[in-house]
Order: C-alpha cells, then sequence, then structure tokens
C-alpha cells in the first residue's frame, strides 16, 4: 500500500484517497498553478493509524521521509541547511471539507536555532520571531492539547505591558521575549521544551492531524452534516510560503462569485502581512478583494486568468486560499465553494447558460436541504421601518431573517433552545467549540470577523442566518450584555436579525414568507422535468394547501381527518361520539360532525382542482380527544348535557396502557363502523359537489394502520356498499379508489394480499419506523439521542430511512404487492417522504410519489430529479 503521494503524482479524482484539498492541490500542480510544492498522507494512512493505536508505522514513517527528501530536491532547500531553509505546512484534508473542523499547523521546521538563521536570511528578525511564536503556539495547542488561552494570556499580556493594541504592532524584541514565554509555558505544562527535531515536528504533527478526526467537534460536525465517521482525514505537507513577509505579502480567501447572492463578481478578503489563520479567524477584519485591484493590480489581473480556469476546469464556483509572498502570488486550496441557496440557483442557472454546465449538472450542484433558507420568511418591510436599530454595520454573512433572544455563550444557547426558546448567538468570533450552540440557534451575530470567518463559514453550511464583524457592538461576555451605540441588550433581552442585509433590531418584527425568485422557478422546472417520483404534499388547511400549489405540488398524498378536529365546536362534536351511550346518540353525533367533514373536503377538492387527493380515515388514539382533569371533564359532561359519573366513567373505560398500539385507526373502523362510513360519504358528497362545478375531482380514500387482508376488505366493502347506495340516490357517478396505508411491519409482508383489495398503497413510515424498532414515537427522544452519541444508531430513524430493516420493509412491500397488481399506485406519506436521503431510497425502490409538508416540497423535487439524475451516470 502506497502511504503517501507527491502532489505531482494526484489528481482530482482521488478524494477518496487524498481528500478534498489534497487531490485539488495535486489536480492545480497537474494544471500548472502556482502551487508550493508538497506531498500528501493518505485517508488509508489515518484509518491504518486509527486502527492500530498510537504511534505512525514503520512503513509510513520511511516514506514520510522518501516525500521529504523529494521535496528537499525539487525545492531546493533544507530542514538542515539554515542557509536555504525549508518551512512546512501540516494540514488535513478529508475527502468532505470540513471547515474549521481539523488542525492545521504552520511554519514547522523552526528551532531555537534556525529561527536566528532566518532572521538573517530574510533580514527580518520580526518576520522570523513571529513565524516561531506562531508554530509554538499552534503546535503546542494542536499535538499537545495545550490550552490556547495560556499562549494567548502572555500575548494579551505583553501588548498590554507596551501599550500596543494589534498583533503586528509587536517588535522583535518583543517577539523574542514571547517566544521564551511560550517555551516557558511547554516546560511548565508537559514538563519537556518544545521538540528541536524536525521531523518528530513533523511525525507529531501528523499523529495530532490523524487524532483530531476523532476530536469532539469533528464528530458533531460530521453528524451535523451527515459525513461518515469511516473516512478518515488525508494530512498536507507543503512548503510554506509567507503572507507575513511585509506589505507586498498577504493571504487571503476567495470565491469565484458572490457566495452569499451568487453575482458573478470576485468576492472575498485579505490581509496584508499576515499568515494562514488570520483572515478565517476573524481576529483582524479584512479588506475586500477588490481593493487588492489598487495595491496589486498584476496580481489581481492574475487571480482573474486563475479563478476563470479553475471556473471552467472543475465546472462550479470555487472558493480559493491564496498567499502572496513578496509580490508573488501562490495558491494554497481550492474547493467547490459553499453557498446559499440563493446563490446556488443563481449559480446553477447561471453556470447552464454560460455554457460550462448541463441543467442536470447544474442541479446536482445545489443542495437539496438548503433550499428551505430560500424558502424561509423575511422581515415585514412595513414593519421594518419602524423597528429601533441597533446597527447597521454588520456583515450580511448567511441571509435570513430571525427574532429571538440574546445569549453570549454556545451551553446557553443550546440549553435555551432545548428548554424551547428561540435565542440569538452573540460573540466576539466563534470558534469550533461553538458548533453545537450555533447549530441550535436562530441566528449567529458576531462582532469581529469578515464574510468568511468561522461564524460566516459554518452558519452558511447550516443555512442559518449570521450577521457578522458588526464592529459597533462592544460586548461583554462576563457581565452578559452587549452595548451599541443607542443603548445595551442584555441575556435574555430580544434581537431581531437580518442576515440579507446585516441590520440589527431591537425588539420582534413580523416575518412574511419569502418571495422565491426566477432561479429558483427554473431549477424547480429542471428537477419536475428530470424527477421520475411524484411530489405530493401532506395538507389540510387552506393556507398549507395554498402553499405547496406554489410549489406545485402534483397532489395531496395525506389529508389527516383527525386535524380537523381541533376547533373547539369540532372538539365537542367528536367527544360526544366518542362518549355516546346510545346507537342513537352515536348518529346524531356522527350526523353533526359530517357538516364540517363535507365542508372541508369540498374546500379541499375545489383548491385542488383536478389533482388526487388521499383522504385518510381518521386516525387518533382516543385519550387524544377526551378530556383529562376534572374540571375539563365537568365541563364537557355540562356541554353535552351528560351527568358528571357517566362521563368520567366512559373516559375511565377508553383509558389506554398503550395508545399508539391501542384502538385506533381501522381498529375503530371495525369497532364503530358507523364513523369510517360517514367520512367515506363526507369524502363523496364534497367530490360531488366539486364535480358538478366542472371540476375533475381524484379522491383517494386511505384506511390507516392495516394489517391483514379480512381487516381491509371488511372495510372495504362496507364503505363501497355505502357509497354505492349514496352515489345511486342521487344518480350520479364518480371515481373513487380505496387504499391501504401501509404502516407495520406485518401489513409489509402480507402486501401481496393486501393488494387483492387495496386499490393504491400509501407508507406510513413514522408508524412503521416505531413498530419495526418498537421505539415509541412520542418517548424516542428520551434515548435516541444517547443512542446517536454512543454510534448505536448512526441516524435518528424517524428523521432519514433506516436502510438495514425498514427500506427492506418498503421494498419488499412494494414488490409483493405489485407482484398482485403490476401497476399498483405506490406512495410515501410520512416525514421521509421529505427527506432527500430517503428520497433517494424510495427513487430506487420504484415508487411513485413521496409527500410531504407543503414547504418540504421544493426539497422533496430536488432531491428526486438527483435521485434520477444520479440513476443515468452509474
Ligand atoms: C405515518 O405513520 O407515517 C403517518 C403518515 O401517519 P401518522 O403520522 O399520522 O401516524
Ligand atoms: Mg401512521
Amino acid at each position: 500500500m502506497k502511504r503517501v503521494y507527491a502532489f505531482n503524482e494526484g489528481n482530482s479524482e482521488m478524494k477518496d484517497l487524498l481528500g478534498g484539498k489534497g487531490a485539488n492541490l495535486a489536480e492545480m500542480t497537474r494544471l500548472g498553478c502556482p502551487v508550493p510544492q508538497g506531498f500528501t498522507v493518505t485517508t488509508k494512512a489515518c484509518l491504518e493509524y486509527l486502527q492500530d493505536g498510537d504511534n505512525l508505522s514503520h512503513d509510513l514513517i520511511q516514506e514520510i521521509n522518501q516525500a521529504i527528501e523529494q521535496l528537499e530536491d525539487q525545492t531546493q532547500k533544507k530542514f538542515d541547511d539554515p542557509e536555504k531553509l525549508l518551512l512546512v505546512s501540516v494540514r488535513s484534508g478529508a475527502k468532505i471539507s470540513m471547515p474549521g473542523m481539523m488542525d492545521t499547523i504552520l511554519n514547522l521546521g523552526l528551532t531555537d536555532e534556525n529561527v536566528d538563521k532566518l532572521a538573517q536570511l530574510t533580514q527580518d528578525e520580526r518576520f522570523a520571531y513571529d513565524c516561531y511564536r506562531r508554530l509554538l503556539q499552534m503546535f503546542g495547542n494542536v499535538v499537545y492539547e495545550i490550552d490556547m488561552s495560556l499562549f494567548e494570556g502572555q500575548l494579551k499580556q505583553i501588548k498590554d505591558q507596551h501599550h500596543l493594541n494589534f498583533d503586528h504592532e509587536l517588535s522583535a524584541d518583543h517577539l523574542k521575549e514571547l517566544v521564551k514565554k511560550y517555551q516557558a509555558i511547554y516546560t511548565q505544562e508537559l514538563g519537556h521544551p518544545f521538540p528541536q527535531d524536525v521531523k518528530e515536528q513533523i511525525y507529531a504533527a501528523v499523529r495530532a492531524v490523524f487524532k483530531s478526526w476523532n476530536n469532539k467537534r469533528a464528530i458533531v460536525y460530521r453528524r451535523l452534516n451527515n459525513v461518515p465517521d469511516d473516512l478518515g482525514t488525508a494530512v498536507n505537507i507543503q512548503e510554506m510560503v509567507f503572507g507575513n513577509r511585509g506589505e507586498t505579502s498577504g493571504t487571503g480567501v476567495l470565491f469565484t462569485r458572490n457566495p452569499a447572492n451568487g453575482q458573478k463578481e470576485l468576492y472575498g478578503e485579505y490581509l496584508t502581512n499576515a499568515q494562514g489563520e488570520d483572515v478565517v479567524a476573524g481576529i483582524r477584519t479584512p479588506m475586500s478583494i477588490t481593493r487588492l485591484k489598487d495595491q496589486f493590480p498584476e496580481i489581481y489581473q492574475e487571480i482573474l486568468d486563475l479563478t476563470s480556469q479553475l471556473e471552467s476546469h472543475y465546472h462550479d464556483m470555487q472558493d480559493i486560499e491564496f498567499t502572496i509572498e513578496e509580490g508573488k502570488l501562490f495558491l494554497l486550496q481550492t474547493r467547490n465553494g459553499k453557498r446559499t441557496a440563493q446563490a446556488a440557483v443563481k449559480v446553477a442557472c447561471d453556470l447552464v447558460e454560460e455554457g460550462i454546465l448541463t441543467p442536470k449538472q447544474a442541479l446536482l450542484t445545489i443542495q437539496p436541504e438548503s433550499l428551505h433558507t430560500l424558502l424561509h420568511p423575511a422581515f415585514d418591510q412595513a414593519a421594518l421601518k419602524s423597528a429601533p436599530l441597533i446597527s447597521k454595520m454588520g456583515l450580511p454573512a448567511s441571509p435570513g431573517a430571525a427574532t429571538g433572544q440574546v445569549v453570549f455563550d454556545a451551553e446557553t444557547a443550546k440549553a435555551w433552545t432545548d428548554e424551547g426558546k428561540d435565542v440569538i448567538l452573540v460573540r466576539h468570533e466563534t470558534s469550533p467549540e461553538d458548533i453545537v450552540g450555533m447549530n441550535s440557534a436562530k441566528a449567529i451575530v458576531t462582532s469581529q470577523g469578515g464574510m468568511t470567518s468561522h461564524a460566516a463559514v459554518v452558519a452558511r453550511g447550516m443555512g442559518k442566518c449570521c450577521v457578522s464583524g458588526c464592529s459597533e457592538l462592544d460586548i461583554n461576555e462576563d457581565k452578559r450584555v452587549v452595548t451599541y451605540p443607542g443603548g445595551s441588550l442584555h441575556e435574555g433581552d430580544i434581537m431581531s436579525v437580518d442576515g440579507s442585509t446585516g441590520t440589527l433590531y431591537v425588539g420582534e418584527i413580523p416575518t412574511v414568507a419569502s418571495a422565491a425568485n426566477e432561479y429558483f422557478d427554473q431549477v424547480m422546472e429542471w428537477s419536475r422535468e428530470f424527477a421520475q417520483l411524484k411530489i405530493r404534499m401532506n395538507a389540510e388547511t387552506a393556507t398549507d394547501i395554498q402553499n405547496g400549489l406554489e410549489f406545485k405540488a402534483s397532489g395531496i398524498g395525506l389529508v389527516r381527518t383527525e386535524h380537523m378536529f381541533f376547533e373547539a365546536e369540532r372538539l365537542i362534536a367528536i367527544r360526544q361520539f366518542l362518549l355516546a351511550q346510545t346507537a342513537s346518540d352515536r348518529e346524531e353525533a356522527l350526523a353533526h360532525i359530517k357538516q364540517f367533514q363535507t365542508d372541508d373536503f369540498t374546500n379541499i377538492f375545489k383548491l385542488m382542482d383536478n389533482k388526487p387527493v388521499v383522504v385518510r380515515l381518521l386516525d387518533a388514539p382516543l385519550h387524544e380527544f377526551l378530556p383529562h382533569t376534572e374540571a375539563e371533564i365537568k365541563q364537557v359532561a355540562q356541554e353535552l348535557n351528560l351527568p358528571f359519573d357517566q362521563v368520567s366513567d366512559r373516559i375511565h373505560m377508553t383509558k389506554e396502557i398503550n395508545p399508539m398500539m391501542g384502538h385506533r385507526a381501522c381498529r375503530m373502523g371495525i369497532t364503530y363502523p358507523g364513523l369510517y362510513l360517514m367520512q367515506a360519504e363526507a369524502v363523496i358528497q364534497a367530490a360531488l359537489a366539486v364535480q358538478e362545478q366542472g371540476v375533475n375531482v381524484q379522491p383517494e380514500i386511505m384506511i390507516p394502520l392495516v394489517s391483514t387482508k379480512k381487516e381491509l376488505a371488511q372495510l372495504k366493502e362496507a364503505i363501497k356498499d355505502h357509497l354505492d347506495k349514496v352515489l345511486q340516490e342521487v344518480g350520479a357517478e364518480l371515481t373513487y379508489t380505496i387504499g391501504a396505508m401501509v404502516e407495520t411491519p406485518r401489513a409489509c409482508l402480507v402486501a401481496d394480499q393486501l393488494a387483492e383489495e387495496a386499490e393504491f398503497f400509501s407508507f406510513g413510515t413514522n408508524d412503521l419506523t416505531q413498530l419495526s424498532f418498537g421505539y415509541s414515537r412520542d418517548d424516542a427522544g428520551k434515548f435516541l439521542n444517547a443512542y446517536l452519541e454512543e454510534g448505536i444508531l448512526k441516524d435518528d430513524p424517524f428523521q432519514t430511512i433506516d436502510l438495514d430493516a425498514v427500506k427492506e420493509l418498503v421494498a419488499i412491500a412494494t414488490e409483493r404487492g405489485r407482484k398482485t397488481q403490476s401497476n399498483l399506485k405506490v406512495g410515501v406519506c410520512g416525514e421521509l417522504g421529505g427527506d432527500p436521503r430517503s428520497i433517494k431510497v424510495f427513487h430506487q425502490i420504484g415508487l411513485d410519489y413521496v409527500s410531504c409538508s407543503p414547504y418540504r416540497v421544493p426539497i422533496a423535487q430536488l432531491a428526486a430529479a438527483q435521485s434520477a439524475i444520479q440513476d443515468e451516470l452509474v
């Protein structure tokens, strides 16, 4: 096994082995871009290390040594030759980019001995000692896990002592003094000094990067972004180039297009006289890339040429890191740029327009899940005008609008969110330790750092509203207060954040649904063209239905009829039915309920025009409808004109130990035959009424939670007989179907029998998951987190399909059902119907449609198209 590849041995196809960064450095080397030389230790070597324990293998050490020799030849520099000193950076690079999650060490190779030599060679003592103190700091923290605050404390002390504000104001002597203090930290914390042997430095750094694959924040990031744990990270060892060699040097990050809105323009930031992490760390606020045009016009032009070369080569917008060393440009990284959904749809359309991508390729550049930010509400413009301003000085780092209570640290953000509060996380800057809190918060606000700071990059990745670098905020994290020119806010006070403009306001501002734009419409049109799965919505109310129709849902996959009983007047009607003691009381109650249902169904059919609508007959555990406290029981007894004891006894009788597996769904249909007949009749009468108005209605009546063919046959026959009579009475004709909701494992296994009766299937994956695992949908929260944290489960099976069993059950049921009825229509209406990863599975199984909440329709639509396109590629 080859464990080390020089940059000139790899290419961009080798991401599995070389990681994203390594593969792209190799590709840029191949393309002749100005890339400092180096080599990559593979992800396989990392996995080998993680498996075998704490030592690099003998073979790996030998390969690293060979690669070092080769690098020394290529660069004509040497680690042990102070006259031509070679220094390197060591950076992690997994297959999937994990910003801020893994660690970087710069300036490896410096020692007590050669640092003075470097000073002489460069005639810049300040530079040499600045490099050395950075190495001591990064190495100490990454390799030996020395608390960063110990180094920062010393740095601050020296600045305070000499009355300095900024790091770059430190003189060579100050830095020398700092190096001594840093070295003392080593001895004090570790009992040994900083290693003076260069190879030892490199091996330790490689080990530290390997290990950092399993640090807590990397694990959290992977979990949040569905990155598998078994990929491992590569390590890139590259000749150092220096952005901190005075004012003709600098370092920056740029995007080939605007990652916030997709405009075709160079977009980014740089700092002069700065090194690597200074820009992304958000410690100094950098300058816009457009300033580079005036400051270094030739370099700006070179960057323009390279960026267009790289965009055409990679067929996508790029995110590039560069360094200028004494007037010479070097590229240190390129990768496909992370972008907001707004930018993603525009860039996709533009790249098609520019002939760089086909529409199918363009769709693959957009993350389905990210679309939800596009569809998120914005602040109401009228309300904005009168909203009290905090500051307009922030950067619009990630769009969206959010209101919440101010908190100043990640732990509080998480804790308050868990209590059900909306929070805004306000920090000087964020760091990878804050990731859990950032994920919990509604929005993130920082007072320092630019558009590519940690906060901005991570927030955009999460699709979360973010305003960064708002310098007017004076944050006191200890006192838990943020002061701004017009006042101050304490922890718990309400703030509103507009991530699209970078503006902050005091108090709550109402929001309006966002208007998606022409690029979004184009992307959706392509998605509908290429998807094989149809996308329906789960909806009952007019607002939900209208939202889903805006997104061109092809029908309704689930009307939950029990959701129509939440209003007081309706609730009392259903209670009357459930508490009735005689058949005639029960019938009276049903007649009352039927009125509501017919009106509701009529409205639904009208809105849905010619599109299919699945109406599910009642499925609700009894206890959800019945009063619980004595006061409530009293009130209900009064309203229904029944004796208290009668109501109370009846409630007692209906009480279930396990309502989720109790007297619900079709079981109620069997024991109270009138209930489903009434509902089916309401569906048909509503359909007839709408049909009369010239609308082609397609009702699909669905019976929930069936497990046996007999159960289904009996209910179906009763409903059909009843509806025949209803139709005969009015002398009308109407086509409708009766289908089964497949949501128990037994139903999946006897699907061939069920298909003898059912005219369609729809998978209720919520119940199917519950019953497959035996995890209560209502109680799984109590243990699922622990299961996920301990790696017992990879994903929450209620959010993404369980590939080992639930997927199998869906596949088996579909196959068996279609064995009986080859063109049986099969859909999904559980939550998984809106989950991109599950949609891929449903596409592969060959289902006809998925149904999800209206706001997820576009996400499902794009995911369905991508599944079909990816199918063609293999
Ligand atoms: C399901 O079980 O997946 C489903 C859609 O039904 P409900 O969530 O209403 O039980
Ligand atoms: Mg269900």
